[in-house]
């Protein structure tokens, strides 16, 4: 009964509810939230409240048809089968009245459908056809200044702090947002920025869908979409804070996530809770206001919420005044580390707290005695649709052709000497067992030791120095080169075995990965290939020390791969009973693994003519009669260039997982840029350091002249208060414009001109980072001024220092 009970606590969430309050229950709002979750409301993710009878926030929409939209933004949507990527793109600005006449449009106006579930459908059917604009990200409010109830512009929750205490103002996080929509625009999968609350009204116009998983399975929602977009997962810790990931109902139906949905009509508020996932669409020509906020259940969630890794705009709030104001006793180890947070997703909220009532008490005080002192306030904007390039890929399984390459490939590029000596493995030579199981043995004490998971992990020179016994070498005991009967964590994701050939379907899940996401490393008694046995599809119980590979089982020494020209690796047989390498069989766009989970046979007759007909740039002609195999090409957009999977391995291509339709990204010499570049940098303290550049950026600094003759060449456009730059761009030259300083002071000035600076932005050591400006950088072989060589801070951590070196100086030389 136990067990009954705890089944449907984990399979049986709770459902999104709807609350109607009365006039009276409407006055407190933030009362109302914890009666909500006292219901359970926040278990969904996502509640429906429609407001009492003839409550309005407005009394006329007539007059907003004059309003700006800066900034909006055409949403392109690639994918197929449920699993789609989002990119925003900016358009010029546009009225609302423009805005309206564009959405009822004939190319943009909601097709004809026959009910909800017939509009679903046509939905995630033609949701990568017209791109849609999407008036989003829209500063401001279109209450009436005098509404009390429920105002988005004033919840006066306790996320009020971050204005109040530190001075920080997020556009869209702690002031209202406005939503412009049409048909099919869309909202990616996402819980909130710090995975706050929201809160979201439906002023006018057509409905809005939901679609909410709970809280609670969370988690499994991140684990299904790092599955599918696996570069997105290796790329940033947390992808799904970039806003552009789309799974269909489905597709979560399909994988077991629990979710539900709703759809929010004209007049009624949508409340998201922490952590409670969302996205959705709609319906036609709408307008919506909305915005975050906090309650005391939140605080913890705050602390806990994930970041984005990878991009720098991102807003993050610093919990230190929420724990310091509302959790006093556990600051001191929280800001240790110490501090354990456990969330519990199903425990309601509470209305206050001593603490919070101390502070609000304090708030009023403090409001009373410095109501003129106005504190510098930093202004941030919160992007719920980022903007984003789309990708510059040809299609899945397209074959380029090049017609310059006949002439540059008349001589094959080199390729490592040590392996150029392994002659008896190109399939040209007479085969050599021996050779083989050297080779194979060779590839097993390497990182990251699996045969197949190699494939991401290409043979260079540089590995040696990357693998981790390296690093720590000097400071801790050697740990052991993993070996067969050892747990690694295997590389190449699930998606990669079950996408080919037109197939789309998406990975069954696979027994033979632990519940810690590792697997057994085996080694073939014949031919000592090493593979992970999820990665080889056998069964991790199945082997002992006598364990051979198919191949060996089947006695077949001398085969070799019929995608490509080298022998050694882990070999499958094909449906025609030929051979073929598990990592040819993953990157030929065509080869599809007939059984998913135990990776054979490989069927590669849909193998085009084309792509057998491309020469590879690393070994065509060492075969003087024929080209072997099948090659792969650059991902670049047009690039042709075009290699063996094995020959691209050995001779050090990049190779690493990508986002789902594709499973592989390839890039060639061509288009190799420099991953990351070692140099000397001034630090914040003065002196100099080694650091890393990771990224490069552009600040625009204002030239002004004030009335009192004085000037200024290094002014922020934000410091202009009277034109909107951030928008608009730089004021006409001699435009009169007014200059407020950060201490609030304001001035009158005529504008000059812009100037952009180049930073880059540089990674020491201890991780800090800084934005330093071109002359502030210095390359390890430029001769060093005195000034810098006398404040050179030497650490002493060598295996760095060649890594990033060797990877620096490979890339230059070519
Ligand atoms: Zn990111
Ligand atoms: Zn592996
Ligand atoms: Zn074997
Ligand atoms: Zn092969
Ligand atoms: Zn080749
Ligand atoms: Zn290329």
């Amino acid at each position: 009964k136990e067990i009954v009970q705890m089944k449907n606590n984990l399979y049986c969430s709770k459902r999104i509810m709807t609350f109607r309050p009365t006039m009276e229950e409407f006055k407190d709002f933030a009362k109302y939230i914890v009666y909500m979750e006292s219901q359970g409301a926040h278990r969904a993710g996502l509640a429906k409240v429609i407001p009492p009878e003839g409550w309005k926030p407005r009394s006329t929409y007539e007059t907003i048809e004059a309003m700006v939209i800066p900034a909006p933004i055409m949403q392109v949507v690639t994918g197929q089968s449920g699993l789609f990527t989002q990119y925003n793109i900016q358009k010029k600005s546009m009225t609302v009245g423009e805005y309206r006449k564009l959405a009822n449009s004939k190319k943009y106006c909601t097709p004809r459908h026959k009910d909800f579930d017939d509009l679903e459908r046509k939905y995630w059917k033609n949701l990568t056809f017209v791109s849609p604009i999407y008036g989003a990200d829209v500063s401001g409010s279109i209450y009436d200044k005098d509404i009390d109830e429920w105002n988005i512009g004033h919840l006066n929750t306790l996320l009020d702090m971050v204005e109040q205490e530190c001075g920080i103002v997020i556009e869209g996080v702690n002031t209202p947002y406005l939503y412009f929509g049409m048909w099919k625009t869309t909202f990616a999968w996402h819980t909130e920025d710090m995975d706050l609350y929201s809160i979201n009204y439906l002023h006018f116009g057509q409905s809005k869908s939901w679609y909410a998983v709970p809280p609670e399975h969370g988690k499994r929602l991140e684990r299904l979409a790092q599955g599918f977009f696996p570069g997105s997962a290796q790329g940033c810790d947390a992808f799904l804070r970039h806003k552009m990931t789309l799974i269909s109902p489905s597709i979560l139906k399909k994988y077991g996530i629990p979710f539900d949905r709703v759809t929010q009509n004209e007049g009624e508020f949508m409340i998201t809770f922490p952590y409670g996932f969302h996205a959705g669409f709609n319906h036609g020509f709408n307008c919506a206001e909305s915005t975050n906020f906090a309650t005391l259940r939140w605080v913890d969630y705050g602390k806990m919420a994930t970041q984005c890794t990878c991009r720098k705009d991102m807003v993050k709030i610093s919990m230190d005044v929420f724990v310091r104001c509302l959790q006093p006793d556990r600051y001191e180890m929280w800001k240790q580390g110490k501090d354990i947070t456990v969330l519990d997703h199903l425990k309601p909220t509470e209305v206050s707290s001593p603490e919070l009532e101390r502070w609000r008490l304090d708030r009023v005080t403090f409001r009373a005695t410095y109501s003129k002192m106005k504190m510098p306030t930093e202004v941030k904007k919160s992007r719920r649709h980022p903007l984003s390039k789309p990708p510059t890929r040809s299609p899945l399984s397209i074959v380029k052709q090049d017609p310059t390459s006949e002439k540059e490939l008349s001589s094959p590029r080199p390729i490592d000497s040590n392996m150029k000596k392994q002659q008896h493995l190109w399939q040209n030579r007479s085969p050599n067992f021996l050779a083989e199981k050297a080779f194979n043995a060779a590839v097993a004490a390497l990182q990251p030791h699996c045969a197949v998971c190699s494939i991401f992990c290409p043979y260079t020179k540089v590995r040696p120095h990357t693998s981790p016994q390296n690093d720590t070498r000097s400071v801790t005991p050697t740990v052991p080169t993993p070996r067969h009967g050892n747990l690694t964590r295997p590389l190449v994701p699930e998606m990669c075995f079950s996408v080919g050939a037109g197939t789309t379907e998406p990975p069954p899940t696979n027994c033979h990965i632990g519940d810690d996401g590792t697997s057994l490393l085996i080694r073939c008694s014949s031919c000592h290939m090493q593979v992970h046995s999820s990665c080889y599809g056998v069964k991790p119980d199945s082997f002992n020390d006598s364990w051979m590979c198919s191949r060996c089982v089947s006695r077949a020494w001398t085969v070799e791969c019929c995608l490509c020209n080298l022998r050694g690796g882990a070999l499958k047989i094909t449906t025609d009973n030929r051979w073929v390498h598990i990592i040819c069989a993953i990157a030929v766009a065509e080869a599809r693994f007939v059984n998913a989970v135990e990776r054979e046979p490989v069927d590669v007759s849909a193998v085009p003519e084309t792509r057998k007909n491309l020469k590879c740039v690393f070994c065509h002609g060492n075969s003087a009669n024929q080209n072997r195999g099948a090659c792969i090409q650059c991902s670049h957009e047009n690039c042709a260039t075009s290699f063996h999977v094995t020959c691209a391995q050995i001779a050090g291509i990049n190779m690493k997982p990508a986002d789902w339709p594709y499973v592989v990204s390839v890039t060639c010499h061509k288009h190799k840029k420099f991953i990351s570049l070692y140099v000397i940098g001034r630090n914040s303290d003065g002196w100099f350091y080694h650091c890393t550049i990771i990224g490069m950026a552009t600040q625009k600094y204002y030239e002004v002249n004030f009335e009192d003759g004085s000037y200024c060449d290094n002014l922020y456009p934000e410091n202009i208060v009277s034109h909107d730059c951030l928008h608009n761009g730089p004021p006409e030259h001699g435009e009169l414009i007014v200059v407020c300083s950060p201490e609030g002071q304001c001035q009158n000035a005529s504008f000059i001109k812009e100037h952009p600076h180049n930073f880059y932005q540089v990674e020491f050591q201890n991780q800090s980072q800084l934005m330093l400006k071109q002359n502030e950088i210095f390359y390890l072989d430029q001769e060093l001024p005195k000034r810098v060589r006398a404040r050179l801070v030497k650490l002493y951590d060598d295996t760095f220092i060649s890594f990033r070196f060797v990877i620096t100086s490979t890339t230059l030389q070519e």
